[in-house]
């Protein structure tokens, strides 16, 4: 048996909320798929003897020949390449993954109708590749926010990588919950657009059927924005039939994918007793359970667990990563709690001493009323959004120990990091601008100062500094606090010239 891939390429683009299968069985089809990444011992008997460790998992209706097309290398690209017939289940299932990968892509390519939020997400999408590299890029939607409708989590994962709090109540959808809930969406959408703020979430360090309001306030949510957000969950199987439900009811609203977070081998199994594949159609299973198909970022919790036990001399029994750590967070954009009633802004970064979660904390403050939130949005936008470096604001790489600045010739520079590479065009005396970059200067204006000694245009300079802000490459003004402190090295990038 050939090579197997984890990556399946697809073909054919169609809308997401309206999407519809063209042939019977797909449900079925994805089980099979879906087994196959989760469960290692039954992809050892599938390369065996595909037929009967099928029917062993309860899916031998299944052709292995048609499953072969998405598993295996040579036959995925025959099979593209028209060198053998594309069964028209593989060619239904890749239109389906495309159609999924199409609609996180829309969540990140949308814009915020204000034009500094705008740019200032776009920066954070764009630092985000210098951060943890263009794979996860691809993943992370820097949705606009995330409402949490309960204090706590009571599900405890080990691997938590928002470090969720102790379980501690939850906001019920009453009359006083449901005006401020109403109103807050309302700010959203005044302050940001609906097409924009409809990808919003209501979760975070929360589990959604902690609340056993939450379908009240996601029903609310539909009606005030037009979508039903995501949802995922860890506890499907706590209460099945809620569940069952609850998938139900989202089909009767305009919505997409849902998630369940698999933290058990066992849950895995019961979830495919309980549920008829087709129910699952349009559920993404999440095999936490199975390190190797689904690898943590090292934040939050999964941090805490690997210091403690490099701490005490203990091996760490998964794979691990302190300096690029990845993480979970997925907001560029507000962070509420309803019972608490706070809310901040907050943008996705490695996990470091200071923001040991995953994701930096700008501002923040407590509120009552939608016209709070709405002051503290529109102060954010105004003032916590900057668009440009000033001239007090410190001025390095955000991460120079993964960065690198290419002098190319006079006056081109090419940056890279993460996988990606910029051309940077016009920079007079390239190799002096890249110099001081990487040395990084306690104020733009000395940088500036620095330039007009070494005989180059001030106005020019200035210029350049904030094409390459906006790259994202460069650390934010409110984020020195942590190298101030020297948890990270100013600039220790090398240059080639
Ligand atoms: S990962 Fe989710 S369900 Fe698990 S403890 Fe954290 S917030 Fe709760």
């Amino acid at each position: 048996m050939g090579k197997f891939r984890n990556v399946i390429a697809a073909d054919a683009i169609s809308e997401y909320s309206d999407y519809k299968p063209e042939v019977q069985g797909l449900g079925l089809f994805k089980r099979g798929v879906e087994r196959w990444h989760a469960d290692y011992s039954f992809r050892s008997a599938y390369e065996k003897d595909p037929a009967a460790a099928l029917a062993a998992a309860g899916i031998g209706e299944i052709d292995p020949g048609d499953l072969d097309i998405l598993l295996v290398s040579e036959k995925a690209t025959q099979a593209t390449a028209g060198e053998i017939p594309l069964p028209r289940i593989c060619a239904e299932y890749r239109r389906f993954i495309k159609v999924k990968q199409k609609h996180a892509k829309q969540i990140r390519d949308a814009s915020p109708s204000d034009d500094r939020y705008r740019r200032w997400r776009q920066r954070m999408v764009n630092s985000g590749v210098f951060s943890q590299g263009v794979a996860k890029f691809q993943k992370v939607v820097h949705a606009p926010f995330a409402i949490e409708l309960c204090k706590g989590c009571t599900v405890n994962c080990w691997f938590c990588g928002v470090d969720a709090e102790q379980y501690d109540g939850y906001a019920p959808f009453d009359e006083e919950n449901e005006k401020l809930w109403r109103g807050i969406l309302r700010v959203f959408e005044k302050q940001m657009g609906r097409d924009f703020a409809e990808h919003g979430f209501c979760y975070w360090a929360t589990e959604p059927f902690d609340n056993p309001d939450y379908e009240k306030f996601l029903d609310a949510f539909h009606d005030e924005l037009g979508y039903l957000p995501q949802t995922t969950t860890a506890v499907p199987m706590r209460d099945p039939e809620r569940t069952r439900q609850f998938l139900e009811f989202t089909k009767t609203r305009n919505s997409f994918v849902q998630r369940f977070s698999v933290t058990t081998r066992k849950d895995f199994e019961r979830i495919h007793e309980y549920f008829d594949p087709e129910e699952l159609l349009l559920v993404e299973l999440i095999p936490q359970f199975e390190n190797r198909a689904s690898a943590k970022a090292t934040a939050g919790r999964t941090r805490k667990l690997v210091l403690d036990r490099l701490d005490s001399g203990k091996k760490v029994p998964f794979e691990y990563d302190l300096e690029s750590t990845g993480s979970i967070a997925c907001v560029s954009g507000f962070l509420l709690n309803i019972p608490e009633r706070y809310i901040r802004l907050i943008t996705p970064c490695r996990a470091t001493d200071q923001w040991p979660l995953g994701y930096r904390i700008i501002a923040q403050t407590t509120f009552e009323s939608p016209d709070e939130v709405d002051a503290f949005v529109g102060d954010c936008i105004a003032n916590r959004m900057p668009q440009s470096l000033e001239e007090g604001d410190p001025v390095g790489l955000l991460h120079p120990e993964s960065t690198t600045l290419d002098v190319v010739d006079d006056t081109t520079l090419e940056i890279a990091g993460g996988g990606l590479r910029i051309t940077m065009k016009g920079v007079d005396g390239a190799a002096d601008f890249a110099e001081r970059l990487r040395q990084g200067s306690d104020s733009l204006e000395q940088f500036v100062e620095a330039r007009i000694d070494a005989g180059f245009d001030a106005m020019e300079t200035l210029m350049v500094m904030n094409r390459i802000f906006r790259t994202g490459v460069l650390r934010d003004p409110d984020d020195w606090d942590q190298v101030r402190d020297r948890t990270v090295p100013l600039s220790i990038t090398a240059i080639k010239a």
